[in-house]
């Protein structure tokens, strides 16, 4: 049996694939089962920060993985402590928990704000407020901070204790806290799922203040937009705000599954003993490949990925069949005049593979897509919205 058979008959049928095998990689490049390369413009969905085979990454995880692969949470590691020492040092906050995904980030935030509110201002102040449109995971709770009814149907009941509220107006945000007592909101800077969007920068200060002036956690979700993907370590530096709690996965681990909690001062000391935990929470190999990409990051990095961001939306805004261009860094969206799968479709008959979000063509390419590759992706692209 081929396996595109085995997976449809065995793999539950939650995930829409492509027609493509991946079975080796190097840099930029995604090999399939016949050999055929793609220039791959989606990183595994933001994932694989530095590319396939990375050297540099390897290196670190095998290293680990040859003196400890795990240990529980009941002793001290070193690639945990250190990458939470850098998390720290690089955000100006506290301390981070480590779990294993982006939903277990905002899991963890969210239990910070409830318990920050129980403890300051009575167990009624639980509602957690999100915006309309955005993404924030698939387990149950944040699920239900997820504000896409799509998403909802068939899963009633949510968990209790979110509101949503729409994006760019501040006064909707008041008027459920004059209604609601509010533990904390939790917005994207850019939404991703939702269509590749940036908030409005005045909005996002709005927000924060008056979340600074009701004592209201003020969270962001980081888990695309972190890492250096939109140019600045993580996507809240572009609007001069100081969150109380971040939360990151994705391309933090470069590859193996690790999801960060950071928490600012306010709430340092909220989580104590017992109050939350992970099996595979902070596990070494993972911590150590994070180092690796985290270290990597500096100035000149995000230089550069500003750079390359510019180009495609040089390249593409205006261009034949392309109605608008949206986003930050090397996270951008394209709305196409015909149907985004369509072109998408294109792209992987032409060695491209790009993703979607909503009706947009995505990309989420490797911080470190050589200039020339990257080039080469944008012309296929181009001349595929053209068509
Ligand atoms: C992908 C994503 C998540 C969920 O992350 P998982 O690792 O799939 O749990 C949460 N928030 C945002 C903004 C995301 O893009």
């Amino acid at each position: 049996m081929s396996i595109r058979k085995l997976d449809e008959e065995y793999v539950a049928g939650t995930y829409k694939r492509f027609p493509v095998e991946i079975v080796s990689g190097h840099g930029s490049i995604a090999v399939d089962v016949d050999g055929k390369e793609y220039i791959d413009m989606g990183s595994g969905i933001g994932v694989t920060s530095f590319g396939y085979a990375d050297v540099e990454w390897i290196a670190a995880v095998t290293a680990q993985l040859g003196r400890v692969q795990h240990t529980s949470n009941l002793y001290y590691t070193e690639p945990c402590a250190q990458l939470a020492k850098r998390l720290c040092e690089r955000t100006g906050m506290s301390r981070v928990f480590f779990g294993n995904s982006g939903a277990e980030a905002n899991e963890c935030a969210i239990k910070v704000a409830r318990k920050y509110a129980a403890e300051h201002h009575g167990s009624e102040r639980f509602t957690i407020v999100t915006l309309k449109n955005s993404f924030h995971g698939r387990t149950l709770a944040t699920l239900s901070a997820t504000g896409q009814d799509s998403f909802h149907k068939l899963y009633q009941p949510l968990t209790p204790g979110f509101k949503h509220v729409t994006a760019g107006n501040v006064y909707e945000l008041e008027a459920v806290a004059a209604n609601t007592p509010v533990a904390g909101i939790l917005i994207e800077c850019v939404q991703g799922e939702g269509g590749v969007l940036p908030l409005d920068g005045d909005y996002v200060r709005a927000v924060y203040e008056f979340a600074k002036k009701r004592d209201i956690i003020f969270m962001v979700d980081e888990v695309q937009t972190g890492n250096g993907r939109t140019g600045k370590l993580y996507s809240y530096m572009h609007y001069g705000v100081e969150p109380d709690v971040v939360t990151t996965a994705k391309g933090l681990g470069g590859g193996l599954p690790i999801g960060a909690c950071i928490i600012g001062e306010k709430v340092k000391d909220v989580l104590g003993y017992g109050d939350h935990g992970s099996t595979f929470g902070g596990n070494p190999a993972a911590c150590a490949g994070a180092i690796s990409i985290l270290d990597r990051i500096d100035d000149e990095m995000l230089d550069e990925i500003t750079e390359k961001s510019k180009y495609i939306f040089d390249e593409l805004t205006g261009a034949a069949g392309v109605e608008s261009v949206a986003g930050l860094g090397l996270m951008v969206g394209i709305k196409t005049v015909k149907p985004a799968g369509e072109i998408v479709g294109k792209c992987i008959e032409r060695g491209v593979l790009c993703l979607t979000a909503k009706d947009k063509v995505r990309l989420l390419p490797a911080l470190n897509i050589p200039f020339d590759t990257l080039k080469k992706a944008v012309a296929v692209i181009k001349s595929a919205c053209a068509e």
